[in-house]
């Protein structure tokens, strides 16, 4: 079995103490799959605290440069540096190497309480834009000269009516970028045999932006997926592609997540709907993800940097464990990332948890990360 180097950034806040208790169950699973030791080569890139703390840069040239020659990658959370002018480093990461597509899968794990009625049918892939809309950053403070400039352009040349003391911004939205993000939903679905592909989007009220994800996403469909899809309520057989408008939808996959398979979506949408689903069945702590572009897949855990309970030994690493389990299927590595999803199942059964969560497991008992690590790890 050829070796993957994957390169990796530990992280702020709770970044150290998930990686020390989650790599180890990572290459374990490898190595009980495939009998291969160190099959994972590990490469340490700086960034965030420590990337500033050791060359001055939260984004050193050199994981740049290395970065921009890399298949595979896996990071830990990055806290937005404070202070003015900072944007945030993983937005700064996603759109230097155009990782357009933000894929986060929500399953359901047995042992969890989950407030949705019937759990064991919440089974969805989300795929969020990444790259546009109002993520993009053109946006301007109130009273600034830029956003005066730019309301009074509104309103001498294009007759809108804006307030001149408004904060503005703008929602860029292209053909190609809502394209290649529905692209790579629909071919998920078809390889993974996933029943249908909803389009979500608010385009009933922003109909140029969010109503252009809609009809772009059913043109894609139509134009290069002709026999291969059908459009909810036609003839015809392949993955059912279907819209829903965002609000309708957030209350839908609550109430009926057996309808819902795989979702597509613009930016800020993807961000509300994928945090709420993974509230649905055990939070940030088991919520993993990957943001993909046509060269780089970069895994990371949704949650953040946990500042309150960072270097407590108190952080659920099962999010970043899980996005290697992602890097391992991504790689086709699928034996070894099973091995993750049964032990992740075995120890919340086994109701020795990390503080998140103990509270949705009745009867369960509070370890630390490390200790978690190694329930999941034996
Ligand atoms: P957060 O995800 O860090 O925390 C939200 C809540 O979830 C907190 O109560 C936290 O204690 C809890 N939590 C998060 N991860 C957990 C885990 N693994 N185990 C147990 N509990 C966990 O979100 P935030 O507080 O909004 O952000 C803190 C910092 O992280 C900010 O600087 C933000 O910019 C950054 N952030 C980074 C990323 C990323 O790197 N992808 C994502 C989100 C936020």
């Amino acid at each position: 079995m050829a070796e993957k180097t994957i390169y990796y950034i530990e992280g702020d806040g709770i970044g150290p103490e998930v990686w020390k208790a989650g790599r180890p169950v990572l290459d374990a699973a490898v190595e009980k799959a495939y009998g291969t030791t160190n099959a994972l080569n590990w490469v340490e890139l700086l960034a965030g605290e420590r990337g500033y703390a050791e060359t001055g840069e939260h984004l050193p040239q050199a994981t740049m440069d290395a970065l921009a020659g890399a298949e595979l990658a896996m990071k830990g959370p990055l806290q937005t540096p404070v202070g003015k002018g900072f944007r945030s480093l993983n937005v700064t990461l996603r759109q230097v190497f155009d990782l357009y597509a933000c894929i986060r899968p929500i399953k359901y794990f047995k042992g969890i309480e989950s407030p949705v009625k019937r759990p064991d049918l919440v089974d969805m892939t989300v795929f969020r834009e990444n790259t546009e809309d109002v993520y993009a950053g053109i946006e301007y403070q109130s009273g600034s000269p830029e956003a005066r400039k730019l309301i009074e352009f509104l309103t001498d040349q294009l007759g809108a009516k804006v307030d001149i003391t408004a904060g503005v911004g703008i929602k860029p939205m292209t053909p190609a970028g809502s394209k290649r993000l529905v692209k790579r939903a629909i071919d998920f679905a078809i390889e993974h045999g996933k029943p249908s592909v909803t389009l979500v989007h608010k385009g009933n009220i922003m109909k140029h932006t969010e109503g252009g994800f809609r009809a772009w996403g059913y043109e894609l469909a139509e134009q290069e997926y002709a026999g291969k899809v059908v459009r909810e309520g036609e003839d015809g057989s392949g993955v059912i592609i279907k819209d829903r408008i965002a609000d309708a939808m957030f209350q839908n996959v609550l109430m009926y997540p057996e309808q819902y398979s795989v979702i597509a979506t613009t930016n800020l949408n993807g961000d509300y709907i994928s945090d709420a689903l993974a509230a649905q069945v055990g939070g940030l702590g088991l919520a993993p993800g990957v943001n993909m572009g046509d060269t780089l897949a970069f895994f990371e855990p949704t949650h953040g940097t946990a500042p309150t309970i960072a270097g407590k030994d108190m952080a659920n690493p099962g999010s970043l464990i899980l996005s290697g389990a992602m890097l391992l299927e991504h790689i086709g590595w699928t034996e070894a990332a099973q091995l993750i999803h049964a032990a992740v199942e075995k120890a919340l059964t086994g109701k020795r948890v990390t503080v998140d969560l103990a509270s949705q497991i009745a009867g369960s008992t509070r370890v630390g990360c490390q200790e978690f690590g190694d329930i999941l790890l034996a």
